[in-house]
């Protein structure tokens, strides 16, 4: 679990982003203004930030200085819009770790905030889902203790569910994040998967079939 400060003026989406946080188990701590953010970095122990650079009090790009000047040793994940494209490298350049354009999946974004959060060591590595142990770190399963041997697809599959626990993956969704955009699969070969996964590891009611779109891990 990590505490990430939000920084994003639009309350709509600071708001979802918080909640789809909270889900997957972190703690999403919300920032409308530069001076917000500043204030929470003053008081609070944080462990990266989500910065939207399109802000109404302070320029995105100043503030990410001052950010680096001040707390250099917590990662910066860029929000842009579309038409500050231009100015991604420069923000990237200016010290933030990825950058994510908007309108974006929150799947997506989830993902750079856990690649950021591994990189700098701030990450969750062990999960537990009743009596099973996934150890990212050491891409190991156990069941009660016992290693499970999954396939590297089964493995990565069970990975992407813990990394977005609690939210709905469609079957589309997870061709794409397991196999890649350039794998020429069917809805069948997730189903296949997920059957075996659920019954190696005993997780049939843990990870729920949504009807006509795809699997939750719920824990
Ligand atoms: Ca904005």
């Amino acid at each position: 679990m990590a505490d990430i400060l939000i920084v994003e003026d639009d309350r709509r989406i600071n708001e979802l982003i918080r909640r789809t946080l909270s889900m997957t188990g972190h703690a999403g701590i919300t920032a409308f203004t530069g001076r917000e953010a500043l204030s929470v970095l003053g008081k609070s122990r944080i462990d990266l930030i989500l910065l939207d650079i399109g802000l109404p009090d302070i320029d995105g790009f100043l503030l990410m200085r001052r950010l680096s000047e001040e707390y250099g040793d917590i990662p910066v994940i860029c929000v842009t819009a579309r038409d500050e494209v231009p100015d991604r490298i420069k923000g990237l350049k200016g010290g933030a770790e990825d950058y994510i354009v908007k309108p974006f999946a929150m799947e997506e974004l989830l993902a750079r905030i856990q690649v950021v959060l591994r990189r700098f060591h701030r990450e969750q590595t062990v999960y537990h889902i009743r009596d099973v142990e996934v150890d990212l770190a050491g891409a190991a399963v156990k069941k009660a203790g016992v290693p499970v041997e999954l396939t590297n697809r089964e493995y990565e599959l069970l990975r992407i569910f813990l990394v977005n626990k609690n939210i709905a993956l469609s079957r589309e969704r997870l061709l794409d994040l397991a196999w890649g955009r350039d794998f020429y699969g069917d809805d069948r070969t997730v189903d296949v998967h997920i059957r075996r996964i659920r019954q190696k590891l005993g997780l049939e009611k843990d990870i729920k079939t949504i009807f006509k779109y795809g699997y939750r891990l719920e824990m």
